[in-house]
């Protein structure tokens, strides 16, 4: 029996600021996971998540539930050979990844998606209330499990086009107008992967930006 201890991984990442955290490599499914076993049966996943469930007449809650895949060899081969990418990919990485200041090539075609509290902390910054935010920044589109209220709106309705808060069009230097305030998704986004990255820049080295996004009173009023 194999264990991947997913807790051991956050605090390594953690100790030596590698991006190894699950989340940062993109493994989203593996969110709430806290656990992997694998052996040549069974693949078991252990979530730390609350739950409740509703079966007939029962009410039942569980902190972790597991699932076991033992009839499905093909799953299982397929599952533990992502895994060991996965690992591989974690002992290949450059020890200093840092994005090119002025970039933010991928503030533009990814969208990233809000939770309440994004859009809370996003009012608060701009001093605005939560339904202008939301009115004005935000596709709203409620996930199934209702964590994420919708994502953010680009410039045009065009999905490629720049996010609504990316500043310094101007400079060609670009830098994300909010943020201290920034979602989740977008503090989380890995650069791993990008061939944009440049792996001599300095680390928590900062940069000169310009001013912080300012919300456009009038347009914002033009729309109600
Ligand atoms: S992830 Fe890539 S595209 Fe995005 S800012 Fe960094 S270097 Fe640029
Ligand atoms: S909110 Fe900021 S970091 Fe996120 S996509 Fe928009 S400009 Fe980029």
């Amino acid at each position: 029996m194999e264990t991947i201890d997913l807790t051991a991984l956050r605090n390594f990442s953690r100790r030596t600021g590698q991006p190894t955290h699950p989340e940062l490599l993109d493994a989203r499914p593996l969110t709430h996971v806290n656990k992997i076993e694998i052996d040549e049966e069974h693949i078991t996943l252990e979530f730390d998540e609350k739950t409740t469930r509703f079966y007939n007449l029962n009410e039942i809650t569980k902190r972790e539930w597991i699932y076991k895949y033992n009839d499905d060899p093909e799953f299982v081969k397929a599952i533990g050979h992502v895994i060991e990418l996965a690992r591989k990919h974690l002992k290949e990485l450059p020890e200093n990844v840092a994005c090119p200041p002025g970039c933010a090539e991928c503030c533009s075609g990814y969208e990233p998606f809000v939770s309440r509290e994004d859009v809370t902390r996003i009012a608060k910054h701009l001093g605005m209330s939560y339904a202008e935010v939301m009115r004005e920044y935000i596709v709203e589109r409620p996930s199934a499990d209702g964590y994420h209220v919708g994502w953010v709106r680009k410039v045009t309705d065009d999905v490629a086009d720049k996010c609504v808060f990316l500043m310094g069009p101007r400079s060609g230097r670009y830098y994300c107008g909010i943020y201290e305030a920034r979602p989740h998704d977008c503090g989380e986004f890995t650069p791993i992967g990008c061939d944009d990255v440049d792996e001599s820049l300095p680390r928590k080295a900062s940069w000169k930006i310009g001013a912080p996004f300012r919300p456009n009173r009038r347009r914002a009023s033009k729309r109600r």
